[in-house]
């Protein structure tokens, strides 16, 4: 019997710091190194003396172990002890430990809202795998939210591992999802946002969003089964219209006037997790 409370949540808790500094890695990382394999891609496609093919044949690997991570300012090498989660970031009070340029906040807040899903799997949960299987949606739904919100990309390499493994989840009975809820869950996440995908454009013109968010709610339907989708979805479309709303507000628009999705998928996710798929409905009196 696994124990659940205080212990287990502050075991995962202390792994969620070491997975929330991963996070920072990837979320930095992983776009670039799409970028870079597109690049890659239409090179091979051109002719041969495309002038940017020589250039990516001889150049250093980039992806998430190599290079070691460097102050973007003065490329002074992070060193073990400059790279403690949060204490590293509190110690050198927020700055570059050679050119005193400022580190994001972001980094160390990351890192510790990875630890506070953790440990909120732990006491919920317990040690075990069921905890350490949420553990993972958390890490890969934090991730992907951030990852849309900085760039509008939402990596396969993210979302379809995410979806397997919520299949699988559900196949083992790590969640409370029955496998065949969960099948029909995935299948009609990614149909019913296509669907959506095509009306909005024949009637508008416009893409509303990208492919990556059925990919994205049809994993949401695997971990939490088909009838959590309409929940989901009225949750994420409410926060969404809520920041958007803010955002064009503050004139903070981006160019193009987008908002990801992503992000608010996430959201609702990660509430979902927490209390159930329509306990933020049942709140506001939906
Ligand atoms: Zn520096």
């Amino acid at each position: 019997m696994p124990e659940t409370g205080a212990p287990s949540a502050a075991l995962l808790g202390l792994l969620g710091l070491l997975v929330g500094s991963f996070l920072n890695v990837v979320i930095h990382r992983l776009p670039r190194m799409m970028e870079l394999r597109w690049a890659a891609e239409c090179a091979e496609l051109q002719t041969e003396t495309a002038p940017c093919a020589e250039e990516l044949k001889t150049a250093e690997p980039y992806n998430l172990m190599v290079p070691r991570s460097r102050c973007p300012h003065c490329g002074h090498q992070i060193r073990w002890f400059e790279n403690i989660p949060v204490l590293s970031y509190v110690a050198l009070k927020g700055q570059c430990s050679q050119c005193a340029t400022r580190i994001g906040a972001r980094y160390p807040i990351i890192e510790v809202i990875t630890a506070l899903l953790f440990a909120w799997c732990g006491w919920n949960w317990g040690l075990g795998w069921e905890a350490l299987a949420w553990c993972g949606f958390s890490a890969s739904v934090l991730a992907l939210a951030c990852i849309d919100w900085d760039t509008t990309l939402l990596p396969d390499d993210i979302t379809l591992p995410l979806l397997w493994a919520g299949l699988c989840a559900a196949g083992l009975r790590l969640t409370d999802t029955p496998l065949p809820d969960a099948l029909w869950g995935a299948v009609a996440g990614y149909v019913s946002l296509w669907l959506v995908y095509w009306a909005f454009k024949l009637v508008t013109g416009k893409e509303g969003m990208g492919y990556g968010d059925f990919k994205l709610f049809a994993a949401l339907g695997a971990w939490f089964g088909w009838q959590a989708l309409i929940p989901v979805i009225l949750m994420a479309s409410l926060i969404g219209a809520v920041v958007g709303i803010a955002i064009k507000l503050k004139g903070r628009l981006r160019e193009g006037g987008y908002v990801p999705f992503g992000p608010f998928l996430a959201l609702a996710g990660l509430t979902s997790m927490v209390f159930g798929p329509s306990a933020i409905l049942t709140a506001i009196g939906l």
